[in-house]
């Protein structure tokens, strides 16, 4: 293992699972980084790339289809309607943390996401078992809505609002479904927040006495 670069387990080929839910995972993907916000899907490529670290697509060749998008007018459009989804989404997280309900605009608009982009269920035979699966299997860029919409959907009912949150680092805007048995997660992830805050008190308290 020796001189294999150390990269902590929250980072997915360049993305951050460390949300526990998908719809959180889809809003950390414009983290606060060293220099400033940091657009970690500004394409299809990119994005491709997320479906397949999030775990939504399970292989490259799930992805071939779309790749004759990429670069496309159609392509861009979307995007552009994804990346406003997501601040709206981002929106409506920061006021449920606050206590507020989620908007009636908003849901509104995801209803409408997923009407029009249902998922697709299909029973899957895995050895002797069989199991009901979502099928994911994109032809065209406005397919990856389906996911989308249906983890935002599970995002706001059927997740404990008490249990979402974002990083208690002030600088950081990652939000995480907290999964302990306590529900005392207080940060995005400890190399990545927990220990920069604990050092900093640990400073500012040194320096008091
Ligand atoms: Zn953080």
């Amino acid at each position: 293992m020796a001189g294999k670069p150390q990269v902590p387990a929250e980072w997915v080929d360049g993305f951050l699972i460390l949300g526990n839910q998908l719809a959180l995972d889809f809003l950390n993907t414009q983290p606060a980084l060293e220099d400033g916000l940091q657009e970690l899907l500004p394409d299809l490529q990119a994005l491709e790339r997320w479906l397949l670290a999030a775990g939504i697509l399970s292989s490259t060749a799930a992805a071939t289809p779309l790749r004759r998008w990429r670069d496309s007018p159609r392509a861009e459009a979307f995007l552009r309607k994804l990346h406003a989804f997501r601040e709206a989404l981002r929106r409506e997280v920061i006021r449920q943390e606050r206590g507020l309900p989620i908007s009636e605009s908003f849901l509104e608009e995801l209803n409408q996401l997923l009407e029009q982009h249902p998922s697709r269920m299909a029973v899957q035979r895995h050895a002797k078992q069989l199991s009901l699966n979502v099928v994911f299997e994109p032809r065209e860029p406005e397919d990856i809505w389906a996911p989308i919409a249906a983890a935002a959907a599970d995002l706001l009912s059927g997740v404990p609002k008490d249990r979402v949150r974002k990083c208690e680092s002030e600088s950081c805007v990652l939000h995480f479904y907290d999964t302990s048995k306590k529900g005392s997660r207080r940060w995005c992830s400890m190399s990545l927040c927990g220990n920069k805050v604990k050092v900093a008190a640990y400073q500012k308290r040194n320096r008091g006495t």
